[in-house]
């Protein structure tokens, strides 16, 4: 609970009024919490009072950071048991930045009926990211399915197929490496997607740029790279940024210290939010997405 007198409410204030409620992850941890008979104790996290919009001490709160623009393509993120509890889980960056974010907890037994229906739905094309070198070569892909010309307001009797129109959704499972393949080779409703197999060169650019020698993606980073492959670079950027800042201001928080405000992912998350000012963007916004009303 957060305390009344401290120096980040007036941050969550912003941001409820800001925010279309809490997003799917959030509610998941939520409902995992709910459901669980002891407290959940992170190793090595900080103690304490957390905002709970994003996870960090009041005092290093970085929800008015938060970017918000338009995102066309969606996130489906299937979580391992404890995933959404753990205050370094990276799924939460991505449900912050791309407003259509769909959080299920996975259980090898029995399957959400809201993920049936969300995979089912003719609005979305469904990729299933993994690996390609672990799956049948047929199941592979390596771009998504052409989207046409982009026609953000479609005039009735100009309308483009249904099929072209079609928003990809990125199907990630957020995991640990061994979990992952575990969900990947258990769950039989996942079967018929295609797989998104993310390029070696792709992300070896990515480290390049941003000077990492990890061979591992964090699940932010991968929905960064999706995004970017979507052509929404814009919001591949924004992510990014988003995940250096939290990074940052997690870190000050832990060792006590103040954080910087103007590193340039700071810079970069505040063009972002002059951007979204922009009337135009705020009409194509409107048209394209319908934002997940307040739960
Ligand atoms: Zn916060």
């Amino acid at each position: 609970m957060t305390n009344q007198n401290h120096p980040g409410e007036d941050h969550e204030a912003a941001r409820l009024i800001d925010a279309p409620g809490p997003h799917a992850v959030s509610r998941l941890r939520a409902q995992r919490l709910a459901r669980s008979s002891k407290p959940f104790l992170a190793r090595g996290g900080m103690k304490g009072a957390r905002c709970p919009g994003c996870r960090i001490n009041p005092a290093h709160c970085i929800c008015r950071l938060q970017p918000r623009l338009p995102v066309r393509a969606g996130v489906c993120l299937l979580m391992a048991d404890i995933e959404a509890l753990k205050p370094s889980n990276t799924g939460w960056l991505i449900a912050d930045v791309v407003a259509d974010t769909f959080a299920f907890g996975w259980a090898r037994t029995d399957v959400d009926p809201a993920l049936l229906a969300l995979l089912a739905d003719p609005q979305w094309q469904p990729y299933l990211v993994f690996p390609g070198e672990f799956v049948a070569p047929d199941r592979v892909v390596h771009r998504l399915t052409p989207a046409g010309p982009a026609q953000p307001h479609p005039q009735p009797g100009n309308m483009e197929s249904p099929t072209l129109r079609r928003r990809p959704l990125f199907v990630l499972l957020d995991a640990t490496w061994p979990e992952a393949r575990k969900m990947f080779r258990k769950s039989p409703y996942l079967d018929a997607l295609p797989v998104l197999s993310l390029q070696p060169e792709q992300m070896s650019r990515y480290r390049l740029r941003r000077s990492r020698r990890e061979d591992h993606f964090c699940t932010s980073e991968v929905g960064a790279l999706c995004l970017e492959l979507a052509g929404e670079t814009q919001a591949a950027q924004a992510l990014e940024a988003w995940l250096d800042v939290y990074t940052h201001h997690y870190l000050q928080a832990k060792h006590q210290l103040p954080p910087e405000l103007n590193t340039p992912a700071h810079l970069a998350l505040q063009s972002v939010r002059v951007a979204r000012e922009v009337p135009e963007v705020r009409a194509l916004a409107a048209c394209q997405d319908t934002f997940e009303e307040a739960g």
